[in-house]
């Protein structure tokens, strides 16, 4: 299975030339890879000229409003996105829950409006803090329960999952692959739960503090055994996400 590895640029670079060359040079080196779906998620503005320099790289938005149009001032809409060849968003990023007071009902209507829209949602969810793993369990239910209230898993078939225990993002103190992994299969269960399945299929992915030497581990079956990774600050170097890509797709996987 094709491993998804996604650039969260947020709120970076600050130029489109800078922008511009990012992406290209990021297409540039990865263009033999066959074992992953890279996706960059650069900033609203950008959208349009990276989308065209993109060949197999995917355009990701890094969130969305779920009406079409309207009286919603600064936010762009599922609509609009469309015009930009965008085919994934981020929804539901921790920052976007802390600074922006996103709630998980805000969250649901965004993902339904997302797969309605035929855009692959990536529904990001962590705990804030170190916790007990009983504790734990209970932030991730909360959010996967409220935020795909009302969808099915075959609603949900595109879509994918990226746990970000939001301690670790930004702060280069990554978790443990070990970590990921247990997060991974309690988040499995939960949603088999939720949907009354017996396997969960689509993609997990790790998010918070990766790099280029820790990225492999995440994935590898016998250590994070993660289906993917959501890549902030290491994504803003061509030669670091380059690193990532690579050493989290070899043929082996
Ligand atoms: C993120 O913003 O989703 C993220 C994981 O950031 P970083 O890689 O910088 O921790």
């Amino acid at each position: 299975m094709k491993k998804t590895i996604i650039a969260n640029w947020k709120m970076n670079p600050v130029s489109l030339d800078q922008a511009l060359h990012l992406a290209g040079e990021i297409e540039k080196r990865t263009t033999g890879i066959k074992n992953a779906e890279v996706v960059i998620a650069p900033p609203y503005p950008f959208l349009k000229d990276i989308g065209r320099v993109l060949k197999k790289t995917k355009l990701g938005a890094q969130n969305m409003h779920w009406e079409e149009a309207g009286p919603y001032t600064g936010e762009v809409s599922w609509r609009q996105l469309k015009h930009f060849r965008v085919t994934h968003v981020i929804i539901g990023h921790s920052e976007r829950r802390i600074h922006m007071g996103e709630t998980d009902e805000m969250i649901n209507k965004k993902i339904k409006a997302a797969l309605k829209a035929n855009l692959i949602p990536i529904l990001a969810v962590g705990e804030q803090k170190k916790l007990s793993e009983n504790a734990m369990r209970l932030v991730l239910s909360r959010q996967l329960s409220r935020g795909l209230a009302g969808i099915t898993a075959h609603d949900f078939k595109k879509g994918a999952i990226a746990y970000e225990p939001v301690w670790a993002i930004g702060t280069g103190r990554a978790a443990t692959p070990k970590h990921a992994g247990i997060a991974l299969r309690m988040i499995q269960k939960i949603l088999a739960g939720l949907w009354k399945t017996k396997k969960v299929t689509m993609p997990i992915l790790y998010g918070g503090s990766v790099n280029s030497k820790n990225a492999a581990d995440f994935i590898s079956p016998t250590m994070g055994g993660m289906q993917g990774l959501l890549v902030g600050s290491a994504s803003l170097n061509a030669t670091e996400f380059t690193g990532i890509i690579k050493s989290s797709s070899p043929e082996s996987f």
